[in-house]
């Protein structure tokens, strides 16, 4: 993008400028220049609002909008802190224009770490200042500090001290006779260069081959989206870890986005062997501390690779070169609370204001990918074959109305004896089932009462180990009750259906010699604990790994011959629009964790209804077809790719007055060809959190810029401050 004037001009004393402000406001304010301060855009600055003093960024030139006598002045210029680069101020520009955020807002994602913007303390050290005077007190202590220090080289205060087995005021004391003194010791680069030329793997025909077409892309140093689309298995992490290195010979930042960054260890593990360092990471679990060291980095263009959640991709990057999306189908990249967006599709939208190349990455590319590759707006780099030859799993469905579990039971007799027969080869299996906990609803055997959540529209699940019902979507928590409220009767509640927790039951029934692990995001805490769990899978401690999509990302393990997926079907209930395609993935991408080396793998899918096209698909493979048939599904409806939706959700902690807006809304709804808005209908979800919930839907056709006609829609009606009205442009969920 073009650098604009003010970018490049500074603006001087006297003159107007104009900051945006992290806050969730229209746009950004206008203050005047002191005289003696000059500012360009992108620096930080801190400006009054009100009574308080906030940190703020220097968007451009002042208008002339407001009376100049009621302009407050810049407060101060923070001299230390790197300025946010023009790519930055353009993309969060552009980012909150399509979302239909507040700029300040998206702008928030970008300095969301302020400690950052002032330069790291240096450590501070002891070394060597001088001898002890003949008839100077020499303790003991004192002689086994300056024993250490006589080598020239200072040391940190605590280290000194343990070396020594001295106290602190041994130190203080010595310090103060001035013996020793303290020094500022030279900082560590945080984060090491990759040794990119270190020797990778050996790849293969394909895979070198794919290697050098993204490493011409990066020569070119233009924007370019390249769909790297290959089984799983096939080596595309190899492969885009060339382009990687690359991007890092041609001296610029390289950043790849993960959809499960906790769940990353093995993925940092595999990079560390290629290039000899770990990358700067980037996700929620990040202490303030490792927030701040990461964020200035790669501000300061010291980071020279960053792996990260969605968030990464508002990193201040000084000279982006290269953006990877893994998985790039994942539908966690998609942000559902405050600035709604599509990190893979903010990630194209990075990569082309900054005219840089960018890679997705799947073996089951979304739908939108997809039409951009066949239309020829993207390439594709493909990669048909897993690595070494190995095989891909025989996938097959198993048809739960003719092999039946047993009463309360779940898994069918052929998935029973699959389980048994990896166990007795000393492979190991996965039972897949998403859904956490013991059993999604819990009913009284008497009346027929099912336990719901007080806040929300939802039943709530039970959690045996945790001895508690829970509500997935609110968080609220109660034991369970003795006694029936609706009917009074005692000890009546039955467990409905299979979580993870009743699938280990039923596992220990059917297969007691079996060492199990559950793994969801209830058994396991953080990126270490996830670490240990794989670890002791892959080290072949477990048998039977039990997990939710959390195990369906990512991981290579072995010995894994058996993919068991319980409840095949779960995913396509809701006619949600993407149910089919999500469903295709997700159960691809498991299957993909079987027979991923020597071993061939097999996948049995339990379902009611394999002649489903996605059953159907996924055993026979042929997942170029589904697409096909997906798309002209979505093509004839009008609907994404082929259409644009924005879905508005209306919620009040008051039911008439959720109504109400809703029908204010409904009532003023844009009109014209190509536009229809549907609704307003209560939500799938019609009370979350103790708020009622409305929904309306706007689809337009492709051609249409939807962003301005929904912010018109918005401003005629009045939203009253006891309502909310959440705008999603390009929803992915429809609850
Ligand atoms: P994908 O990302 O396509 O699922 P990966 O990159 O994870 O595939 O590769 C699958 C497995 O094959 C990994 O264990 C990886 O280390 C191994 N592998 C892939 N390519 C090579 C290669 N050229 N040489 C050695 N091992 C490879
Ligand atoms: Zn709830």
């Amino acid at each position: 993008m073009m650098a604009d004037d003010a970018s490049i001009q500074a603006i001087g004393g006297g003159a107007r400028v104009s900051v945006l402000l992290p806050l969730p406001l229209a746009g950004p304010y206008d203050y005047l220049v002191p005289e003696g301060m000059t500012l360009r855009r992108g620096e930080f600055v801190v400006v009054p609002l009100g009574p308080r003093e906030l940190l703020g960024v220097v968007w451009g030139k002042g208008t002339e909008d407001v009376d100049e006598a009621k302009l407050k002045p810049v407060v101060e210029r923070l001299e230390e802190a790197p300025s946010l680069p023009e790519a930055v101020l353009g993309f969060v520009d552009w980012v909150a224009t399509y979302t239909l955020s507040p700029p300040g807002a998206v702008l928030r994602m970008a300095m969301s770490v302020p400690a950052a913007l002032m330069p790291p303390r240096p450590a501070i050290g002891y070394r060597f200042a001088r001898m002890p005077e003949p008839g100077e007190r020499v303790t003991p202590q004192r002689r086994r500090v300056t024993e250490l220090l006589a080598g020239g080289v200072a040391w940190l205060p605590s280290d000194l001290a343990r070396e020594a087995g001295v106290g602190a005021g041994v130190l203080k004391a010595m310090e103060k006779d001035g013996l020793i003194e303290r020094v500022e010791l030279p900082s560590a680069p945080p984060f090491e260069a990759p040794d990119v030329d270190r020797p990778g793997r050996i790849l293969s025909d394909d895979q070198a081959a794919a290697a050098a077409e993204l490493r011409q892309r990066l020569a070119e140093g233009v924007f370019s989206v390249t769909l790297l689309d290959g089984v799983t298995g096939s080596g595309k992490t190899e492969v885009y870890f060339e382009a990687v290195a690359e991007c890092v010979r041609r001296g610029r930042q390289a950043l790849v986005l993960l959809p499960e960054i906790a769940l990353s260890a093995e993925w940092l593990g595999r990079f560390e062997t290629r290039f000899g360092m770990r990358p700067a990471v980037w996700h929620s679990d990040l202490t303030q501390t490792e927030r701040r060291t990461a964020w200035r980095a790669i501000a300061e263009g010291k980071a020279p690779v960053v792996v990260g959640a969605r968030s990464a991709l508002f990193l201040p990057y000084p000279d982006l070169g290269l953006i990877v999306v893994d998985e790039e189908h994942d539908p966690a990249f998609k942000q559902e609370d405050g600035v709604h967006y599509h990190a893979r599709d903010m990630a194209v939208v990075r990569a082309r204001l900054g005219r840089f190349p960018i890679v997705l990455s799947s073996a089951t590319p979304s739908l939108e990918s997809h039409v951009n590759e066949t239309t020829g707006r993207y390439r594709r780099l493909h990669l048909p074959d897993r690595h070494a030859g190995a095989q891909l799993p025989e996938i097959r469905a198993i048809d739960l109305r003719r092999e039946k579990p047993a009463s309360q039971r779940f898994l069918s007799p052929p998935l029973v004896q699959a389980l048994a027969e990896t166990l007795a080869a000393g492979e190991q299996s996965l039972l897949f089932l998403n859904r956490r906990g013991y059993a999604p609803l819990t009913l009284c055997r008497g009346c027929g009462n099912r336990l719901a959540c007080p806040n929300c529209s939802t039943w709530l699940v039970e959690h045996r180990l945790a001895g508690r019902l829970q509500c997935h979507h609110c968080g609220h928590s109660a034991r369970r009750p003795s006694v029936c409220a609706s009917c009074g009767a005692e000890d009546a509640f039955a467990a409905c259906g299979p979580g993870v927790e009743r699938l280990a039951e039923e596992l220990l029934a059917v297969l007691p010699e079996a060492r199990f692990a559950v793994m969801t995001s209830d058994t396991i805490g953080g990126p270490a604990q996830a670490e240990e769990l794989v670890r002791s899978i892959r080290d072949g401690e477990v048998d039977v790994v039990i997990g939710t999509q959390m195990v369906a990302k990512g991981h290579n393990f072995p010995k894994l011959t058996l993919v068991g997926v319980v409840d095949a079907d779960l995913g396509l209930e809701g006619g949600d629009l993407r149910a089919a395609e999500r469903t295709y993935q997700l159960l691809h991408q498991v299957a993909g964790r079987a027979g991923r080396h020597v071993r061939p793998g097999r996948v049995l899918l339990q379902t009611w209804q394999p002649e489903n096209r996605v059953m159907a698909a996924l055993a026979s493979g042929d997942r170029d077809r589904f697409l096909a048939v997906e798309a002209a599904e979505r093509e004839a409806a009008g609907m994404p790719p082929y259409g644009r939706l924005v879905g508005l959700v209306i919620s009040s902690h008051d039911q008439q007055v959720a109504d109400t807006v809703a029908r204010a809304l409904a009532k003023s709804a844009p009109r014209g060809e190509g536009i229809q808005v549907l609704g307003p209908a209560p939500a799938p979800l019609a009370l979350l959190r103790g708020r009622h919930r409305r929904r309306l839907l706007l689809k337009a056709d492709r051609a249409t810029r939807v962003q301005p006609i929904v912010a018109e829609w918005l401003a005629r009606v009045k939203i009253p401050g006891t309502a909310r009205v959440q705008v999603d442009v390009d929803p992915y969920s429809f609850l």
